[in-house]
């Protein structure tokens, strides 16, 4: 994460005179450094000498955005910066921006406060002037206003910032479908010019001729690789070894296939398999633990948005897959959601070391395939889906309390996460399918609504957030208002 930059631009003006300018350095350079020491600041903060005027705003604004490294801007006001002079560099942003209201001293020195120390403590009316140019411009921004050295306001720049390195990642993310979707399903369809002009997606297709090619330039070696780390990673309980093997050679295929051409994310068809004898299952699941995005029966967009969750939160250590709303557990005052898929769940989201186990599959008229079998750990998460309303984009976050699986379930062996959706079970499922929310989703412990509420604003889609709070009359109110603004939304 530090490899990706955010410039720290603050204002002021020449009035001051230059020893007040040499103050308001300090002061910044404190600022900026603190952040950076900070454990809970996932980016590096790049200082730069106050800006003064409109030439050297401008000028700095187009530096963070000529910098494919550097992911968004912090603005902050230490003192006075009128702020027509930042219509000009303003004019040409397009990067993530934040508008950080605090100020270098924490209290007021009631005993000695003069003229000299309000002249270099003035970001209460000069982040105001600051915030009211934005907001005639019309920029999408965040406001976050505390004490620099606080840690909630810390925490705050952190999800703004990772939401900030997923939309630089998602501009450059290529997306590789294998086949296309599954026939007749309508809500992992969407259309794919949109998610590129939006959200910079480029979604291509190839066959599944291409992963067979790719599975005979497969040698001995990077099989036998793949294989090893299997047996590292997870329990084999299976004496089917060669089927096991035949998913590494799977892995070993798709791998280098995405590597070789740019690929972040991909999609499987469990009806088009050619020549594969065999539905790729632990071989997506050891995929998605190395980072790539997925979605089954040709869901591209979840597979895109697994790929710029698990960037987003990277270094985090919850985890984040694709999953499926699978079935219910309606006992009264115990109501639960069991999310799974018939093969690939990833890894990350493991509470206890999984298995590899090889059992039919009742779908996809192949050999039984090898896949990894666990229950996912319990803890806070969201599930995160996203569709294609014909007007825009629409994602919709849920707030869900991840359960602990005591239930075995041995004649279903999948990878299962058991889930209490936030506010409740009825109202959850109400919301989300009122709400043309997908079966498919992602779920992460990483991440909160709050990163996918900016990464939506950042890339000017509709975001629905369902939680505690969540009343289904006024949902339903909600749901109206939004549809009928981003309709028309210019
Ligand atoms: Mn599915």
């Amino acid at each position: 994460m530090k490899s990706y930059k955010i410039l720290f631009l603050a204002g002021s003006q020449n009035l001051y005179g230059s020893a007040a300018l040499d103050v308001v350095n300090n002061n910044l350079r404190a600022i900026v450094e603190g952040l950076n020491a900070s454990s809970t600041i996932s980016c590096t903060i790049v200082y730069l000498p106050c800006l003064t005027d409109s030439g050297v705003i401008e000028k700095s604004i187009l530096m963070a955005e000529n910098d494919p490294d550097c992911a968004g801007i912090i603005t902050w006001m230490h003192t006075f910066s009128p702020s027509k002079m930042w219509i000009s560099g303003l004019k040409r942003l397009t990067k993530p921006y934040l508008h950080l209201n605090t100020q270098y001293n924490r209290d007021i020195p009631w005993e000695t406060i003069d003229m000299d120390f309000m002249n270099l403590n003035q970001s209460a009316h000069g982040d105001r002037e600051h915030g009211y140019i934005a907001a005639r411009l019309g920029l999408p921004r965040k406001v976050i206003a505390g004490h620099w050295q606080d840690d909630r306001v810390r925490r705050e720049i952190d999800v703004w910032m990772r939401a900030a390195v997923g939309a630089l990642e998602s501009n450059r993310l290529k997306i590789l479908r294998i086949s296309d979707n599954m026939r007749d399903v309508a809500v992992t369809e969407g259309d794919k010019i949109e998610a590129q002009i939006k959200l910079g997606w480029q979604v291509d297709h190839y066959g599944i001729t291409d992963i067979e090619n790719e599975m005979k330039s497969v040698s001995r070696v990077e099989a036998e690789a793949v294989f090893e780390e299997y047996s590292k990673d997870y329990l084999i309980d299976t004496d089917n070894i060669d089927s096991v093997k035949y998913q590494a050679k799977i892995e070993a295929a798709i791998k280098n296939f995405l590597e070789k051409n740019g690929y972040g994310a991909f999609h499987t068809n469990f009806q088009d398999l050619g020549a594969l004898k065999q539905l790729p299952g632990l071989a997506v699941q050891n995929l998605m633990k190395k980072g790539f995005g997925f979605g089954a029966e040709g869901d591209w967009k979840v597979a895109a948005l697994t790929r710029i969750m698990k960037l987003m939160s990277k270094g985090h250590q919850g985890g984040t897959s694709f999953i499926e709303d699978y079935t219910y557990h309606f006992e009264p005052g115990n109501e639960m959601l069991l999310g799974a898929h018939m093969l690939e769940v990833c890894p990350s989201i493991a509470d206890d070391k999984p298995k590899i186990q090889v059992h039919p599959l009742g779908i996809g008229d192949r050999e039984p395939p090898a896949r990894a079998v666990f229950k996912a750990k319990a803890g806070k998460a969201i599930v995160a889906s996203l569709v294609d309303m014909g007007y825009g984009l629409r994602m919709i976050v849920n707030d869900i309390e991840c359960q602990k699986q005591k239930n075995e379930i041995p004649h279903l062996p999948v990878a299962s996460a058991l889930w209490k959706p936030f506010p409740d079970l009825k109202t959850s499922a109400q919301a989300w399918i009122l709400s043309g929310a997908a079966h498919h989703s992602v779920l992460s412990y990483d991440l909160t609504a709050e990163h996918m509420r900016d990464f939506c604003e950042m890339k000017g889609i509709e975001f629905l957030h369902i939680n505690k709070n969540t009343e289904i009359l006024s949902y339903r109110k909600e749901l109206e208002l939004s549809e009928f603004l981003w309709k028309n939304k210019k």
